[in-house]
């Protein structure tokens, strides 16, 4: 079977067309806002966060599953 190299680092790969078509981007319910309290922000349906870009906790590098596990005000 075909190996397929992820390459993230940049988007310069030659070929792109064999981009592997993953999973097409979940998505969430819409018209979420950010689970901060007190901001309005919208949240995009394709992001899997619940917070918006101002909000979102930086510290955790795509855990998979619970990332609110300990969340910090
Ligand atoms: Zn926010």
């Amino acid at each position: 079977m075909p190996t397929i190299v992820v390459a993230m680092r940049s988007d310069t790969i030659k070929g792109r067309s064999i981009r592997p078509r993953s999973r097409r981007p979940k998505q969430y319910a819409s018209n979420r806002v950010c689970a901060q309290e007190g901001c309005d922000t919208l949240i995009s349906r394709y992001n899997a966060k619940d917070f918006c870009h101002g909000h979102a906790p930086k510290r955790y590098p795509r855990v998979r599953g619970r990332i609110m596990e300990s969340a910090e005000a």
